[in-house]
């Protein structure tokens, strides 16, 4: 029971067939909560388990740009073990003069590289009016890290029957994350995977400062996959193979990760875009790390 609950007296549930025990949840956060629900919640996209003993791998460039980009890049981590492309085709840019994403003419275009490559798709939905054009083409719906606390749009991905990625807000609380996430099962929808990227500190060697410790700490706390982005929270490709591996170490569910088939000439967030290669590379890495903390890649 959700809502105004100070008023309920547990004592007349205790008394129904079958109540062993009536517990108050007294987080401020109850769906995604452990409280609530004791096992980990295992979420499904296009046969994708999220959040089950196999660590999965999102990857795909920052933007759709065009056919080409996407399906060269899909091919190569796809090869590589990738099972999710992502691909931004409404994207939340700091200036107005920067690309702002191709809409729904690069979501088909990244639905056509998902059916060739066998992967599902994940991409960012930024207002409300544009989650029911999303839903043809993309598996996960992704809540950036600017509209975390976009209440409005979380109230609205909670009546939807979809995956909802939710990126933590750069200077959101764990507290007030899942909230957030909250706000969407409140609505019905208990498919949301949360995605750590970094969030703003004093430092300014990177982008953002990645919180390991959140993912240790959400584990413990909340049922919902814990995933990780470490391109946008490092922003500098030669440091997103050590934080990936820190991430699938420290118990991620997932990793989400910028690839690039040719980053010198990437439309937006080339410097953090990896190399199809080095993809590959950090795949095989992964692959020695992963058994050692108890799970399969
Ligand atoms: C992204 O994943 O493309 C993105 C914009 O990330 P964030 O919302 O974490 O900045
Ligand atoms: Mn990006």
């Amino acid at each position: 029971v959700v809502g105004h609950v100070e008023t309920i007296d547990t004592r007349e549930f205790e008394l129904f067939d079958g109540v062993q025990e009536v517990v108050r949840v007294s987080e401020p956060y109850k769906l995604t909560s452990r409280t609530w629900k004791r096992e980990k919640s295992v979420i499904t996209a296009r046969g994708v388990e999220i959040g089950g003993d196999t660590v999965v791998v999102m990857a795909g460039p920052c933007t759709i740009e065009n056919e080409h980009q996407v399906f060269e890049t899909a091919r190569r981590v796809a090869r590589s073990g990738a099972r999710v492309l992502r691909g931004g085709a409404y994207k939340p840019r700091t200036s107005p003069y920067a690309f702002q994403g191709m809409g729904v003419d690069g979501l088909k275009i990244l639905r056509a590289a998902g059916d060739e490559f066998n992967m599902a798709t994940v991409s960012e939905v930024m207002e409300i009016s544009q989650i029911e054009g999303m839903l043809p083409y993309v598996d996960i719906l992704q809540v950036g890290a600017r509209n975390m606390q976009n209440f409005n749009l979380l109230a609205a991905l909670g009546q939807i029957r979809k995956p909802v990625l939710l990126k933590r807000g750069m200077s959101a609380t764990i507290q007030e994350w899942l909230l957030a996430a909250e706000y969407i099962m409140a609505g019905g929808n208990y498919e949301v995977i949360l995605c750590e990227r970094g969030i703003r500190t004093f430092e300014t060697m990177t982008r953002n400062t990645l919180d390991i410790s959140a993912i240790p700490v959400l584990n413990k706390i909340s049922h919902l996959p814990v995933i990780a982005d470490p391109s946008h929270a490092v922003g500098r490709r030669d440091k997103v193979m050590p934080l990936a591996r820190a991430i699938v170490a420290a118990g991620g569910d997932g990793l989400l990760i910028e690839v690039h088939h040719d980053p010198e000439k990437a439309v937006c967030d080339g410097p953090q875009s990896l190399y199809p290669d080095q993809f590959a590379r950090l795949m095989d890495e992964l692959k020695i790390i992963v058994p050692a903390v108890g799970r399969s890649i």
